[in-house]
């Protein structure tokens, strides 16, 4: 059969007109022996699943009907009892009714790109996906239709990876999402927590509908902002004093879970840019780039305009300038007539700058983003993605800098752990 890539963009664009030229999901042809090789594995967990049935007089399965993003319907086995009761689905694997990667059996997509993948390419349902993986981690990078595309165009060995991704995710985030409650705002560690989706977080930082006299404040709270705020007493103050916390990085997904919620993204400054620039162009909005060592807010904001044309960045300035330059700081920053204000100094310098001089600031709205400008300066590069998505880019951060970062990581990370399952901080109602 002859082999395509899958470009959803360009055939939707144009789904009445191209050849139609269908090729097989690379990798599938894996599945049978490894489902066997597992259900080989689980052997013992399947005998003791069977006598329960028979002890309990239930059929041995039970069945689930699901239907793909595609449309197209299948349908599960499950133990009806017992243990580990949907690793059933290895049969169904077997049998060749759904792959371990396939199309998502999470969300449905438009009629149009359901016609253009159904023309160009053979595919099951998966119990994986790449969306689905993204949708566990929070990862806001590509639409549901970019992160098929990719999936579907990958190779064998992208279909191996994916499986041990997935599988990591399990063991580190859990199945259970569909148990945890949802809601607008969460407390944990005793802090507000707007549980916002890229989007709602973005259209906060933008939306001017809401009539402020005063500058909105935002604070990304990640592991280390929680770790400093239970240390520091004034900075945990400090926190609660922001208009919006945004939950930031896959330890807050993780403590967050451990307080009985979902959250809905992972908002950190860094994937949030290119949606905020976006918003910002089609607004007609403009940023100010306050922060990092002298020159990088500069080349950040070069960056940022040749890949979104037509983005006005009011203005930039570095983030060593001495103490008594604040009031020239923010007479350039109010001058310059910006929308958005990120200030990126570090916790917990950038909140307490933020904080001290809000009355005095004339933007919209201010954010606090961290090491946001030396990513898109280029001065440090970002974790790749594979590692994004399985929640670990704080290894790659620790293995860039790995003293100034030490502390942060190796210390902060099991510290944060022991905080929140051991001493059950993350369920400290909001003060
Ligand atoms: N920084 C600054 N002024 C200072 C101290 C730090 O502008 O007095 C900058 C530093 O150059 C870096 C950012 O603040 O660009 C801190 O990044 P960090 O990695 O600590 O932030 P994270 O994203 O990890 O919170």
């Amino acid at each position: 059969m002859k082999k395509t890539k899958l470009s959803l963009q360009r055939m939707a664009q144009s789904f009445k007109h191209y050849d139609s030229i269908t090729y097989t999901y690379s990798g599938t042809y894996i599945d049978r022996p490894l489902a066997i090789v597992l259900i080989l594995i689980l052997l013992p967990c399947f005998l003791i699943n069977t006598l329960l049935a028979l002890i309990s007089r239930k059929s041995l399965f039970s069945i689930v009907r699901k239907t793909d993003a595609l449309n197209q319907q299948v349908i599960l086995h499950s133990f009806s009892c017992g243990l580990w009761v949907k690793t059933a689905v290895l049969f169904d694997i077997c049998r060749g009714k759904i792959a371990f990667c396939g199309v998502p059996l999470t969300h449905s997509l438009s009629p149009d790109i359901q016609f253009c993948i159904l023309n160009q390419i053979k595919s099951k349902a998966g119990i994986f996906s790449l969306y689905d993986l993204h949708l566990k981690i929070g990862l806001t990078v590509m639409s549901k239709a970019q992160l098929l595309e990719q999936q579907l165009n990958g190779n064998l060995a992208d279909y191996l990876t994916l499986i041990l991704k997935s599988f990591m995710s399990i063991f580190l985030y859990g199945q259970t999402v569909n148990k945890l409650k949802n809601a607008k705002y969460l407390s944990l560690f005793g802090l507000r927590v707007n549980n916002a989706s890229m989007d709602d977080a973005v259209k906060w930082i933008t939306d001017t509908d809401t009539l402020n006299d005063k500058t909105q404040i935002g604070f990304f709270i990640n592991v280390n902002s929680i770790n400093l705020s239970i240390d520091n007493t004034q900075f945990f103050k400090e926190l609660s004093k922001a208009n919006a916390l945004f939950a930031d990085g896959s330890g807050m997904r993780l403590a967050a879970k451990k307080a009985g919620y979902l959250l809905n993204g992972n908002n950190n400054g860094t994937d949030m840019l290119p949606h905020l620039c976006k918003r910002c162009v089609e607004n007609k909005q403009s940023l100010y780039l306050f922060g990092a060592a002298p020159g990088v807010a500069d080349k950040a904001a070069n960056t940022l305009v040749s890949q979104f044309p037509g983005l006005n960045i009011a203005g930039t300035e570095h983030g060593y300038k001495a103490d008594n330059n604040d009031e020239q700081i923010i007479t350039a920053i109010n001058n310059s007539g910006c929308d958005v204000l990120l200030v990126a100094m570090g916790s917990p310098l950038q909140e307490q700058w933020l904080l001290e001089h809000r009355d005095q600031l004339q933007c919209h709205t201010a954010l606090a983003v961290g090491g946001l400008f030396d990513f898109y300066s280029g001065t440090i590069s970002r974790s790749p993605m594979w590692l994004r998505e399985i929640g670990m880019e704080w290894v790659w951060r620790l293995l860039q800098e790995p003293r100034s970062k030490f502390n942060r990581y190796v210390i902060g990370n099991p510290l944060f752990l022991y905080r929140t399952f051991f001493l059950g901080l993350v369920n400290t109602g909001v003060k």
